[in-house]
């Protein structure tokens, strides 16, 4: 029987050779595989292999840079992708060029806050593929009252449909997908906000738990399907 959990692969581009291997000897002190490629093409061509749980990606690259190889990525493939930029004016364009980058770090970074980036884009793309599956099933989850439609990003009680916001939905569509289960509120804050959250304020949990609760429960100050569990954070349950 296999019992060792599958180390997860990361892809380096990067063309400075001792940043690359520094990253690639942490990464692997980390539990990571790790690969370097050190010039865009190559890295384009390794990034869409299928083979790795995530890219870290360097912009000034020889033969093609950082915003063109994530740029080709993203018409293939999913997998998350850090960019790692050298000047701090870099990171409005890794998002005003809309490249479909995951995340980014700036150099000189600290290598605990870049795994811990790591840590939240594998798991949040993880989640993703969980959730992309039950919406492929095409079946609409209904707890008590509540319909959860997650073809058409659509929540109903009773029949009646719900306004709210997405992360409203994407809140309550994954304490769904984890019926009876409880989370801590900086669990949630990752699970949900992402990496938004992971610098987040975990009030935003209670403060989108409250608009839940004004929105699916009949008496909120009595809530049936969001419930709190002391000392922990909270969990839906079906009343
Ligand atoms: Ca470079």
């Amino acid at each position: 029987m296999e019992t060792t959990e599958t180390k997860k692969k990361i892809l380096v581009v990067e063309d400075e050779r001792n940043i690359a291997e520094v990253l690639k000897y942490n990464l692997v002190k980390a539990g990571y595989e790790a690969e370097i490629a050190s010039d865009g093409g190559r890295g384009l061509e390794r990034a869409v292999s299928g083979e790795f749980d995530l890219i870290l990606l360097d912009i000034m690259l020889p033969v093609m840079n950082g915003f063109d190889v994530c740029a080709h990525v993203r018409r293939v493939s999913q997998v998350p992708i850090i960019f790692v930029t050298a000047r701090e004016e870099e990171k409005d364009k890794i998002f005003g060029l809309d490249t479909g980058a995951d995340d980014y770090v700036t150099k000189p970074f600290s290598f605990k806050e870049l795994l811990a980036r790591i840590r939240v884009n594998i798991r949040r793309s993880a989640s993703e593929v969980v959730t992309e599956k039950k919406a492929e099933s095409g079946e609409p989850v209904t707890i008590g009252e509540l319909t959860i439609d997650s073809e058409r990003y659509l929540v109903t009680k009773n029949g009646e449909p719900l306004e709210l916001s997405k992360k409203d939905y994407d809140f309550l569509a994954f304490l769904a997908a984890n019926l009876g289960v409880a989370f801590s509120r900086e669990q949630l804050l990752e699970e949900v906000w992402g990496y938004e959250g992971y610098y987040g304020d975990i009030r935003n949990v209670d403060v989108t738990v409250c608009r839940l609760r004004n929105k699916i429960e009949a008496d909120p100050s009595k809530p049936e399907y969001l419930m709190t569990k002391r000392g922990i954070g909270y969990y839906l349950r079906k009343p």
